[in-house]
């Protein structure tokens, strides 16, 4: 079906204490693993790009992926811009038909965040496209986004961030950081309760991969209600390349090892999708 934007689904998933699992795409086949993934448990999912895949390719190629194979299956799929990192980059994405925007303004002081989400939500509004903002920075690395430490959100900032940019969801910074984790994060889950008590609009949780499945569960049942994985799919993807190509190293067709990596990063979204507790929540 059409792609859908993902005020729905976020609204459904904060209220029935589950979350929307949000995967990074690459390339093709991981686009077709993820919506496999998602039509088989009957999930809805959301798809992300970051600037620096959008770099690699383009706003109008992961457009047209995502929406010529969600057009083949039944489940929900948004496409949402993942860390905006400038209003020119949201204005283009939602121009290109993205149906979901993140503008990160979190490494800025709060006053400039502020403004700056807030004059992407003022932009987005008029087409209903939801707006993620970020407040409190989620540590490690990202594409081009990268911060050394993890910040904490801070509640009364949350609070006056929510309502002076109106934007649909905020990520939170609740000590869990992008990449991969040398040793385990230690996660303040008592905050999310405490900005979940106080702010309106879905919580947004990064960093997730590497996370132990308690772990991701008990932030949401704290009231994480999407939950964002993009490095354990890389991960996935390329060891399965690597295998492949090891045990077949005359191999030349891209096909030959495409499949086992899209097979892995399909196994690997199921996984992370019941973990969500996301199975059988599409429409
Ligand atoms: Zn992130």
């Amino acid at each position: 079906m059409p792609l859908v934007t993902t005020d729905n689904m976020l609204k459904k998933a904060q209220e029935g204490h589950w979350a929307v699992g949000a995967f990074n795409a690459e390339n093709m086949e991981m686009v077709q693993a993820i919506i496999e993934a998602a039509e088989t448990l009957k999930a809805p999912v959301m798809i992300q790009t970051t600037p620096g895949t959008l770099k690699y390719g383009s706003l109008a190629l992961y457009y047209a992926n995502v929406a010529a194979i969600a057009r083949g299956v039944k489940t929900e799929v948004a496409i949402h811009l993942d860390h905006g990192d400038t209003f020119d980059l949201a204005s283009r994405a939602l121009h290109e038909g993205y149906t979901s925007i993140m503008i990160d303004g979190s490494a800025l002081p709060l006053a400039e965040n502020i403004a700056l989400t807030a004059s992407v939500v003022k932009f987005c509004k008029p087409n209903s496209i939801p707006v993620e903002g970020e407040l409190g920075k989620v540590g490690g690395k990202e594409d081009d986004t990268k911060s050394s430490l993890s910040g904490y959100t801070d509640p009364a900032e949350a609070e006056e961030f929510v309502a002076r940019t109106n934007v649909s969801s905020l990520a939170v910074g609740v000590g869990t950081a992008h990449g991969v984790y040398a040793v385990t994060p230690v996660l303040n889950v008592d905050l999310i309760s405490t900005l979940r008590g106080i702010i309106q609009v879905p919580l947004v949780l990064h960093g997730a991969s590497g996370l132990e499945d308690d772990v991701v569960r008990e932030c949401i049942k704290r009231g994480i209600a999407k939950v964002n994985f993009a490095t354990e799919l890389r991960i996935a993807y390329t060891r399965a390349v690597q295998a492949y190509l090891e045990g077949n190293p005359k191999t030349i067709d891209p096909k030959k090892y495409g499949a086992p990596a899209r097979d892995a990063v399909r196994n690997l979204v199921m996984e992370r999708m019941k973990v969500c507790l996301c199975d059988g929540k599409a429409v």
